[in-house]
Parts: structure tokens; C-alpha cells; sequence
């Protein structure tokens, strides 16, 4: 295992239910399997129960499978020995990555438990993916899909020559869907993120597929994006009066690597 101890950097090590540094700092394995690396309790952290359910069946419909596998084989085009998938969620793009030692961050209680419960390939941990536990120049290749990228952190856990591949909506992204919910309904910000002078864009794809979404869908979809917290009353209530739409997915996949010469271990 490569995970570190959050508070002193020190390697971690399984004890019976617990992982133990070489300071006592000790965290607990959850039942379903993963570790959580906070220590405080306070206050529910990202996406609560009911948006890790809408996703999880607005997921399993296959309207972003596209999207999942782009991904992986942009991933395996090089072998894969240690993965991270930074913002993992409920780990329906980290089951599928290559990676011989994989691991998963998020916040969300509720998503990590979910990811660990159905993928058993993968170490997931709920950890700020700003203050990742892993150590310097450890990881292979590195997945970020509808999160901030962590540019800093990515830069020092990616080893020389590592890849890391961030996924964001393009312009025209469920425009279908915003068409409905605003008055006004605007574009995506394609803008890549700040990252490291180290980390050099290599690839760059815009990728789109149309999908037919039912009302259920819909509500599932509207559920799991900003747009819950975004939309006033009017615009839930238009949307729950469509049975269904075809709607545009669109998004923009970007390969960074890691400058440095390429090392496979
Ligand atoms: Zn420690």
C-alpha cells in the first residue's frame, strides 16, 4: 500500500481494522472496505446520500459510457502501475482504469462507500484531494473527471514522465437540459485549468454523443448536477412536466504529462 499518513507523511501500514504510522496516527478501514483519512467529523463533506443515488442511476443508463471509455483507453495506451483517480465519486470511471495498485479519493462519505462496495480492484480512501496521502513521484497516471485539478499536488505524486487526464464539460454540455431550467441558458467555459509549468498538455479531445433521457432520468440528472442548487423553484417544476428529452453530452478530455523521463516500476 503507498498510502501515507496524512498528519506526518510517514508510510501506513494494516493492523487487523486499522492503518497505523510509525507515530500511532491510526485510521479506521470502513466495514465496506475503505479508509478515512479525516479527522474530524464535522459537517457532511461533498455530495450527500441522495446525490450519490440520482448519479449512480443516471450512470447506469450508460449515457456517459462513452465518456468511461475514452478514458480507460486513453489511459492504457501506456502501462499503468500505480493509478489515482483524484474526485473518484462513486468510482464508476476508477473500476474500469487500468492499473495494477489503484487508488480513489473523494470527500463524499457517501460516494467513497458506494465505490468500495461495488469495486473491489480498487483502495478508497475519503481524502482532500488537495492534500493527497500519497508519497512524492509515486503514481503512474491520474484521473480527475468533474472536479478541480489539483495541480499542485498532482505535480508532486505523479512521477517523472506520468500522465494525468482531466475531464470537464464542453461548451454545449446538457445545453438540452439548461434550455429548460434558465431563461437564459449559456455555455460552458472550456478554459483548461492552471496547472504546474511542469505538466505539458499532450492530447487534447472534445468528445459528444446525443442521449434520450425520461423524465426519471431527467430528475436523476438535475439532482446530480449544480443546477439543484442553482435553479429556483420555476425552473424544477417546468422540468418535472417534460417526459422526456435528447439530450447533447459533450466533453473535453485533456493527457498532461508530467515532464521528466517516463519510468514504468
Ligand atoms: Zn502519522
Amino acid at each position: 500500500m503507498k498510502i501515507i499518513c496524512p498528519i506526518c507523511g510517514k508510510p501506513l501500514v494494516k493492523q487487523e481494522r486499522s492503518a497505523l504510522c510509525e507515530q500511532r496516527h491510526c485510521f479506521d478501514y470502513a466495514k465496506s472496505g475503505y479508509l478515512n483519512l479525516l479527522r474530524s467529523s464535522g459537517g457532511d463533506h461533498g455530495d450527500n446520500a441522495a446525490m450519490v443515488q440520482a448519479r449512480t442511476a443516471f450512470l447506469n443508463t450508460g449515457a456517459y459510457a462513452f465518456l468511461r471509455e475514452t478514458v480507460t483507453s486513453l489511459l492504457a495506451e501506456e502501462p499503468v502501475g500505480v493509478f489515482a483517480d483524484l474526485g473518484c465519486g462513486e468510482g464508476y470511471y476508477t473500476a474500469a482504469c487500468p492499473g495494477e495498485e489503484k487508488y480513489g479519493f473523494d470527500l463524499s462519505k457517501a460516494a467513497v462507500t458506494k465505490a468500495s462496495k461495488t469495486d473491489r480492484t480498487t483502495q478508497y480512501a475519503i481524502a482532500s484531494i488537495f492534500h493527497l496521502p500519497l508519497p512524492d513521484s509515486s503514481v503512474d497516471a491520474a484521473l480527475t473527471c468533474f472536479a478541480p485539478a489539483a495541480g499542485e499536488e498532482l505535480e508532486r505524486i505523479l512521477k517523472p514522465g506520468g500522465r494525468f487526464v482531466f475531464v470537464q464539460p464542453a461548451a454545449r454540455h446538457l445545453y438540452e437540459l439548461k434550455d429548460v431550467l434558465y431563461e437564459d441558458p449559456y455555455e460552458n467555459d472550456e478554459t483548461p485549468p492552471v496547472l504546474p509549468e511542469s505538466l505539458h498538455m499532450e492530447k487534447e479531445r472534445i468528445i459528444t454523443r446525443m442521449f434520450h433521457a425520461d423524465n426519471a432520468s431527467l430528475m436523476n440528472l438535475f439532482q446530480m448536477t449544480p443546477y439543484a442548487y442553482k435553479t429556483g423553484a420555476e425552473g424544477k417544476a417546468r422540468l418535472e412536466e417534460v417526459p422526456f428529452l435528447d439530450i447533447t453530452a459533450s466533453f473535453v478530455v485533456r493527457v498532461y504529462r508530467r515532464a521528466g523521463s517516463s519510468s514504468i516500476s
